[in-house]
């Protein structure tokens, strides 16, 4: 298939990885928008947050503890946020489903 981070987790595109077990992948995004600025996605390819239905969202819940434990681990003890593009509107670039984390400073009170 075609697309970027299923490349990026079968190693085809390197990337900069912090965490990955079965289920998912974790790694920094290229282009960050924070000091802290990483990615957490599901191994199977599920397009977005509109693909998400009961046969294959058990990932969703892990991918929730992954993101704790690695706000542990890098120290964002001030806080995060967790961005989820989706579709046109969602201004989603890349069609895998994708959880930004975003953290290290004060964020804006403005979510778009
Ligand atoms: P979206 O705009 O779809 O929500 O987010 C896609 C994200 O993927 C962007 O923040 C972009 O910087 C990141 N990205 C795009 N290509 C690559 C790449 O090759 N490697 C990494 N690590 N991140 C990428
Ligand atoms: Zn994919």
């Amino acid at each position: 298939m075609d697309c970027l981070f299923c490349k990026i987790i079968n190693g085809e595109i390197p990337s900069k990885k912090l965490y990955e077990d079965d289920l998912v992948y974790a790694f920094y995004d290229i282009n960050p928008q924070a000091p802290v600025h990483f990615l957490v996605i599901p191994k199977a390819h599920i397009e977005s947050a509109a693909a998400i239905f009961s046969e294959n969202s058990a990932v969703i819940s892990h991918i929730f503890e992954v993101i704790a434990a690695l706000s542990k681990e890098l120290a964002l003890d001030d806080g995060f946020r967790v961005v989820s593009n989706a579709g046109k509107h969602g201004a989603q670039t890349v069609k895998h489903l994708h959880f930004h984390v975003l953290g290290g400073k004060q964020l804006s009170e403005q979510i778009c």
